[in-house]
C-alpha cells in the first residue's frame, strides 16, 4: 500500500516512537534501581499465577467499591488488547499489501467483526469516564484531569481513525471486511462506493497514515503520563506483599546506616515503584478515615506527590548527590499527614494495584522519632511509661496479675503445666473495659475446662502502639523482654483477646528473631513453633466442639459487629466472630454499611490511641453515627481499641442505649445470663 518514500518515513516515525516510549520507561526504572534492595522474588509461580488473575480477569478494578467503573474499565482493558493486536497489523500492512494476521480463515473473519465490536464497547467506556470525570467530577479525582483528557483524546481518536481505514478497505476490498459489519455499515451510510476508485486510494492511505500517526503518538505519551500504570501496575501486581499486610519490616538497628525514611531514596525500590504504579483513581482517598474525617492526610496524595517528587529527583541521583535532596518531611509531607494514619489498611485493599501506602508513612515516623526525637509532645509520656512500667499508663508491674489472681488464674510459674498462655494485654490487664473481657475470658476457659495460667508481672506491653508511632527501638525492647520470658516459660500455645497483640505475636516476633543475637537456635525455633490463637478462633472452635454450651441470649436484640482492622482486613478473621454471636443471640446479625474488609476504622489503630485527634471530626464520631443509623441495640467487637473508642463515640453522640461488647462477654453471658 505505501510507497518506498512512504516506507522508510514509516520505519523513522515508528524508530522515533521507540525512542520517545523507552527513554522515560528506562529513566524510571533507573531511578529505582537507586532505591534500597529488597527482597520480594519469593514464590514466583504465585506471583505469576496473583497477577494474571488480577489484570487478564480485571480482578484488580472489578473490585465491588465502584462496580460500573471497573466494568468501564473492563471494557477498554480487552478493546485495548484487540487493538494492540491490530496496531501490529497496520504497521505490518503498511510493508504487506493486503497483510492480515490470522488470514482469511474463520477465526480472521471472527477477529476483524471482534474488533469492531471492542471498538464500540471501548466507545461506551470511554464515554462514561469522560461523564464521571468532567460531568460528575467526584472528589477522588481532585489530580490528573488534563492527562485524561489527552488519554481520552487519544482513545476516541484511535478507534475512530481505526474504523475509518477499515471502512476504506471494505469498500475497497468487499471480500476482505465480510464480517466486518461495522465499517461495512458506516461505509453504506457515508456512500463510500459512489466514491471514485481514485478518490478511495488516496482516502485509504489518508486513513492508514491518521491511524498509524494516532496510534504512534499515543505510545509515545504513555510512559510521559500517570497512564504509565498500564505498565507499572502488573509488574507491582507481581511484586506485592503476600504477607500479612500489617506485618512491618524489621529495622535491624545495629546495622541500619539510618533509621526509616529522610530522603526518597531511603525508599526501597517496592516503594518507587508503588509510586510510579498509581493510576491516581482516588479509590484509597474515598476509604481513608483520616481524609474522611477531614485530617490533612490522603493516601492518593502520598503516592501521587512521592511520584512527582521521585522524578523530579532524577539530575541529583544522576549527579550522585543524592545527600543534597531535601528531606520528604516536611518539604514533600506534611507532618500532620505524617501522623494521622491509623494503619487500618483499607487504602492498600481497595487500590487495583495493590499499593502499599501504610509502610511509606511508618518509615517516615521512623526517621522523625529515632533520628530526629520529634513527635506529637503527648507521646513523650507514653513512651517514657512503656520504657519504665511496661505498659502506657505506669501502672507498676505487680498490678498487672491482680484481677487474674482475684479469678483464680494462676501464673505460669505457679502452674507451669499449663496448655495454654493467656496473654492479657494492657487493657485486659488496666484498663476498665478491657477487664470486662478479662472476666469474660476466664469464664469461658474455665468453662471450657482448659488448663491455663497468665504472666502475671512478666508480661510487658507487645509493643504494637510503640512500633507504629515510629519507636522500633522501644518495641524491639519490649519484644526482646517478652521473647526472653516466653523462651524461658517453652509455653506452645498463646492466646490473645487483643488484635494488635496478635498481629505482633504471630506476624512480627518470628521476623524478628532473625536479628536478635540473644536466642539460642533451638530457643528460636521453640519460639517460632508457638501457636498464637486469637480469641476468636478460640471461641469459635469451643462452640463447634461443644466445649462450651451457649443458650441463646439477648430475647430478639438486634445485634451488629464492628470489625477491628487487625484482625478483620489485616489478617482475615471475619468469619469466626459472627459464628460466636450467631450463636450466642441467634437471629441473624444487621450489618453494618461498611463491615468485613470494607470496615471502617474506629480511629485507634497504628499508635492513634495514644496521641490526640485535633483536626476534623473524631474518627469514632462517624464510625458511631454509622453504628446508631444501623439501629441496632448492641454492637459486638473483638478489640479493646475498638471498644473503648465506640463506648466513647456513642456515648458523645448521645447513644448510651447502644451497649458495646466484646464477643467474648456476648459470650460468657450466653452461658450465664447473670453476668455482667
Ligand atoms: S492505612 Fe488507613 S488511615 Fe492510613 S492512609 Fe490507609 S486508609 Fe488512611
Ligand atoms: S494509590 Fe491505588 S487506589 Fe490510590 S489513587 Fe493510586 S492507584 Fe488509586
Amino acid at each position: 500500500m505505501l510507497s518506498t518514500i512512504e516506507r522508510i518515513i514509516l520505519a523513522l516515525v515508528v524508530g522515533l516512537t521507540f525512542f520517545l516510549f523507552f527513554i522515560p520507561v528506562f529513566r524510571r526504572i533507573w531511578i529505582l534501581t537507586r532505591l534500597k534492595a529488597e527482597n520480594r522474588f519469593d514464590s514466583l509461580f504465585r506471583r505469576f499465577f496473583y497477577t494474571l488473575s488480577r489484570v487478564f480477569f480485571q480482578l484488580c478494578t472489578l473490585k465491588n467499591e465502584r462496580p460500573w467503573t471497573g466494568l468501564a474499565h473492563a471494557l477498554i482493558f480487552y478493546g485495548a488488547l484487540t487493538f494492540d493486536t491490530m496496531t501490529v497489523n497496520h504497521l505490518i500492512e503498511g510493508y504487506v499489501d493486503g497483510f492480515y494476521l490470522f488470514g482469511s480463515t474463520w477465526f480472521g473473519k471472527l477477529f476483524s467483526a471482534s474488533v469492531e465490536v471492542f471498538s464500540l464497547m471501548v466507545l461506551a467506556g470511554l464515554l462514561f469516564f469522560i461523564f464521571k470525570r468532567f460531568v460528575l467530577k467526584p472528589t477522588a479525582y481532585n489530580t490528573g484531569s488534563r492527562d485524561s483528557a489527552l488519554i481520552y483524546l487519544f482513545i476516541f481518536l484511535a478507534v475512530s481513525t481505526y474504523l475509518l481505514f477499515k471502512m476504506m478497505v471494505v469498500v475497497q476490498h468487499p471480500t476482505e471486511g465480510n464480517w466486518s459489519f461495522l465499517s461495512q455499515f458506516l461505509a453504506r451510510l457515508l456512500k463510500l462506493s459512489d466514491f471514485s476508485g481514485e478518490a478511495l486510494e488516496f482516502y485509504l492511505k489518508f486513513a492508514y497514515w491518521l491511524h498509524t500517526l494516532v496510534v504512534l503518538a499515543f505510545i509515545s505519551y504513555v510512559p510521559h503520563s500517570k497512564y504509565f500504570h498500564l505498565f507499572a501496575g502488573p509488574v507491582n501486581l507481581f511484586f506485592r506483599k503476600h504477607r500479612p499486610t500489617a506485618e512491618m519490616p524489621v529495622l535491624d538497628l545495629e546495622a541500619a546506616e539510618n533509621f526509616g525514611v529522610e530522603r526518597v531514596n531511603d525508599f526501597t525500590w517496592k516503594d518507587g515503584l508503588d509510586a510510579l504504579a498509581c493510576v491516581e483513581c482516588g479509590r484509597c482517598q474515598d476509604v481513608c478515615p483520616a481524609f474522611l474525617s477531614g485530617k490533612a492526610l490522603s493516601p492518593k496524595m502520598v503516592i501521587v506527590n512521592l511520584e512527582k517528587h521521585l522524578l523530579a529527583s532524577y539530575p541529583k541521583l544522576k549527579a550522585g548527590k543524592a545527600q543534597e535532596l531535601p528531606t520528604l518531611v516536611p518539604q514533600v509531607f506534611k507532618e500532620e499527614e505524617i501522623w494521622t494514619c491509623t494503619t487500618c489498611g483499607a487504602c492498600l485493599h481497595v487500590c487495583p494495584f495493590d499499593i502499599e501506602h501504610p509502610p511509606k508513612l511508618l518509615s517516615l515516623r521512623q526517621n522523625l522519632v529515632l533520628a530526629k526525637g520529634h513527635f506529637p509532645v503527648e507521646l513523650k509520656s507514653f513512651f517514657q511509661k512503656l520504657e519504665t512500667f511496661g505498659n502506657p499508663w505506669g501502672f507498676p508491674p505487680s498490678k498487672r496479675a491482680e484481677l487474674a489472681s482475684e479469678l483464680g488464674v494462676p501464673t505460669l510459674s505457679q502452674f507451669p503445666q499449663a496448655d495454654y498462655l493467656l496473654w492479657l494485654g494492657c487493657f485486659g490487664s488496666f484498663d476498665e473495659h478491657g477487664q470486662k473481657t478479662t472476666r469474660a475470658m476466664v469464664k469461658i476457659l474455665k468453662e471450657a475446662g482448659l488448663k491455663f495460667a497468665i504472666l502475671g508481672e512478666e508480661e510487658h506491653c507487645c509493643g504494637d502502639s510503640a512500633r507504629r508511632l515510629g519507636n522500633e527501638y522501644l518495641f524491639q525492647c519490649l519484644a526482646l523482654k517478652n521473647l526472653k520470658t516466653l523462651a524461658r516459660k517453652r509455653i506452645s500455645r498463646l492466646i490473645t483477646f487483643c488484635p494488635h497483640g496478635y498481629n505482633t505475636f504471630k506476624n512480627e516476633y518470628p521476623a524478628l528473631l532473625e536479628i536478635l543475637p540473644d536466642f539460642s537456635c533451638e530457643e528460636k525455633e521453640n519460639l517460632r513453633a508457638i501457636k498464637v490463637i486469637s480469641h476468636v478462633e478460640l471461641l469459635a472452635e469451643l462452640i463447634r466442639k461443644k466445649r462450651v454450651r451457649l443458650k441463646v441470649v439477648g430475647e430478639g436484640e438486634t445485634y451488629t459487629f464492628h470489625d477491628s482492622c487487625y484482625y478483620g482486613r489485616h489478617n482475615g478473621l471475619f468469619s469466626q466472630p459472627r459464628e460466636i454471636l450467631a450463636t450466642a443471640l441467634g437471629g441473624r446479625i444487621k450489618e453494618l454499611g461498611r463491615s468485613r474488609e470494607h470496615n471502617f476504622c474506629c480511629g485507634a489503630g497504628g499508635g492513634l490511641m495514644w496521641t490526640e485527634e485535633k483536626a476534623g471530626k473524631r474518627i469514632n464520631h462517624l464510625r458511631s453515627e454509622e453504628i446508631i443509623r444501623n439501629g441496632s441495640q448492641l454492637v459486638a467487637t473483638s478489640c479493646p481499641f475498638c471498644l473503648t473508642m465506640l463506648q466513647d463515640g456513642l456515648r458523645d453522640k448521645g447513644a448510651e442505649n447502644i451497649r458495646v461488647l466484646d464477643v467474648a462477654q456476648v459470650m460468657a453471658q450466653a452461658i450465664d445470663r447473670d453476668e455482667n
